[in-house]
């Protein structure tokens, strides 16, 4: 395979950079050794966004405070234009001389190269620039006057366990952020301050949306009545698009027998995944659920089922248990219950196209309503090497092309890859990117043609037969957990009028407006919208500037004009103009935002007129 010119210019760009930021741990790791000369070092690799290195600084520690005048340092070496001179020591030689040196670490690691035969030419190479010589292949710079102006900036510092081992000695570990140039740079902390300030897990308690309690256990979040409202509303969206669709809905139990697993495979396919089993009834095991799947599988078994049923689409929105491991949970974003918008539609093999197009025509309606254009699609193949795939070679290519022919016929762009499949048949993955730009999958969309014969399915046909239905297992919207931690980012907490936890708060001008007030918010939740007065006593420009915190989308403001004329000073987040209406025709449009769900926190959106 020959490589195209640009992938030879990226490649070299990503060479550049690496040895930038490889440098630019020596030169921090030269600048810390003037400040504390007693300082050990341990490893000091080029990272994403930058580089770190490991110290051991004994009784002498480094602290936040400090980094300003490494900093400092730093840009007094890199202004030296001291050259990266490249040395190699025979193994006995580099042992020795790390010894002398007092590097523990670095000896340790040199050892470690011996042993394993990575001396090259029974040697170890040695970097020094200026004063400073550290153990490493390299690439650099060719000196340190070749860093670029303001690319770089001390970060922060943590604790690192040497060799990541908690047994051995805890170092202290310095970040620094690098890139290719200065603008480079601001731009990454400009992106970085935006996601902190959207992270949904600061939102989350800004808002009152969603907490986690340590007795409780991690992974395990508590929706608040506020996040509630939000689960609530994507549901009956769900609810009414699902209807509209032909799907029914079921109901089925979040604990089941192993036996069930062993038939779909789950067992032992997704143990890994899945919490251990609970003993019950003295021989008997029970799982927490990781998928609705085989219950739905059940429901489809229980009648005889002809092609005239086919189609038959069961849908619910399933809790579903996952074991993620300690460190890789995340705010609502990888948690260890969920609850799954999940659906399953059992068809004949000619229905699957249209079957399969219906479902990805569903995602493009909610994820064009949402906004969320940040998204790309992945079809997720099987991989012959990989035992998981169970070797059904002919079904899985079958299956393989049904999807990419759907894709195709609608215009989709996509990516192929190879060995994401599920294992039970190719799915296609809705690769979303949070603001720190990492690629998530938020929902997927499978055709299976295993768990029919798993679970013995069939339906007759027209010819009498009995035959195998496919089924697509879908879950546009994600799990309530997974979605709703995009759409906090993605809104920065202001949510449309239809799903906002508070819909209007009312702000009375004075205490004598407040029965006019009370009547309008018993007005409003007869109309089940979700309403608040701001009866406190703070200025009437505390008052609105707390709606704003709150990210409340509707403000109605009511003075003696107002309760005179039965109308409302109506102002929207984050617009400092106000429109005034009478109180009827501000209810109708409300109404008309909720029916049609108007994403109104975008301005670019048209409001309905009354
Ligand atoms: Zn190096
Ligand atoms: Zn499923």
């Amino acid at each position: 395979m020959s490589k195209t010119e640009t992938d030879i210019i990226v490649e070299d760009k990503d060479a550049a950079l690496h040895a930038l930021r490889h440098s630019l741990a020596h030169i921090m790791a030269a600048a810390v050794r003037l400040l504390r000369p007693e300082a050990k070092l341990a490893f000091g690799p080029p990272v994403e966004h930058g580089f770190y290195y490991d110290f051991d600084f004994g009784d002498n520690p480094i602290g936040e405070a400090d980094l300003e005048q490494v900093e400092q340092t730093m840009r007094a070496i890199i202004k030296a234009r001291e050259p990266f001179t490249r040395e190699e020591k025979n193994c006995d030689e580099a042992l020795r001389y790390l010894e002398a040196q007092g590097e523990v670490y670095k000896r340790e690691y040199a050892q470690e190269l011996i042993e394993q035969g990575k001396a090259v030419n029974g040697t170890l190479s040695f970097y020094t620039s200026g004063d400073f010589t550290d153990m490493c292949e390299g690439p650099h710079l060719e000196h340190t006057g070749h860093v670029p102006k303001n690319c770089f900036k001390l970060d922060r510092i943590s604790g690192s366990y040497w060799r990541g081992d908690e047994k051995r000695p805890m170092l202290t570990r310095i970040y620094g952020l690098a890139f290719a140039s200065g603008a480079e740079l601001k731009e990454y902390l400009a992106m970085r301050k935006r996601a902190m300030e959207r992270d949904h897990r600061k939102l989350g308690e800004e808002l009152d949306l969603f907490i986690q309690d340590s007795e409780v256990g991690v992974g395990l979040p508590l929706w608040m009545p506020n996040g509630t409202v939000l689960r609530d509303e994507l549901e009956k969206w769900a609810r009414e698009t699902e209807f509209l669709a032909g799907y029914q809905r079921v109901t089925t139990p979040s604990v089941t027998r192993k036996q069930l697993y062993e038939r779909s495979g789950h067992v032992p396919y997704y143990q890994d995944s899945m919490y251990p089993s609970m003993p019950i009834d003295e021989h008997d095991e029970y799982y927490l659920r990781p998928m609705c799947c085989p219950h739905h599988h059940k429901i489809y078994a229980s009648r005889l089922r002809s092609y005239r049923d086919l189609p038959l689409r069961l849908c619910e929105y399933g809790d579903v248990f996952r074991y993620e491991k300690h460190g890789s949970l995340s705010g609502l974003l990888r948690v260890r219950a969920m609850c799954m918008n999940d659906a399953h539609i059992y068809c004949a093999p000619d229905q699957v196209e249209s079957e399969f197009r219906g479902v990805v025509a569903m995602y493009q309606m909610y994820y064009g309503h949402l906004r969320m254009g940040n998204f790309r699609v992945r079809l997720s193949l099987h991989d012959t090497d990989n035992a998981k795939f169970v070797d059904r070679y002919d079904d899985w290519e079958r299956s393989e092309s049904i999807v990419r022919g759907v894709l195709d016929g609608l215009g989709i762009e996509y990516e192929e890859e190879s060995g994401e499949a599920a294992f039970y048949g190719p799915k296609v993955d809705i690769q979303v990117k949070n603001l720190m730009g990492r690629e998530e999958t938020v929902s997927t969309c499978q055709l299976d043609f295993m768990m029919p014969d798993r679970f013995d399915l069939t339906y007759v046909d027209a010819d009498g037969e009995r035959k195998r239905p496919y089924i697509l297992h879908r879950a546009p919207l994600s799990t309530h957990e997974r979605m709703i931690s995009f759409l906090i980012e993605l809104y920065g907490g202001a949510f449309p009028t239809w799903m906002a936890p508070v819909q209007v708060r009312l702000v009375p001008v004075n205490a004598a407006i407040l029965e006019y007030a009370n009547e309008t918010a018993a007005m409003l939740r007869n109309n089940f919208f979700r309403v608040e007065i701001d009866d406190s006593s703070e200025s009437f420009n505390k008052k609105i500037r707390n709606a704003v915190t709150r990210k409340i989308p509707n403000i109605w403001i009511l003075g003696e004009k107002e309760k005179d004329a039965a109308a409302v000073a109506w102002r929207r987040y984050a617009v400092k103009e106000q429109q005034s209406m009478p109180r009827n025709a501000a209810l109708a449009l409300l109404q008309q935002m909720r029916e049609k769900r108007t994403m109104d926190n975008f301005s670019d959106v048209a409001l309905p007129t009354p």
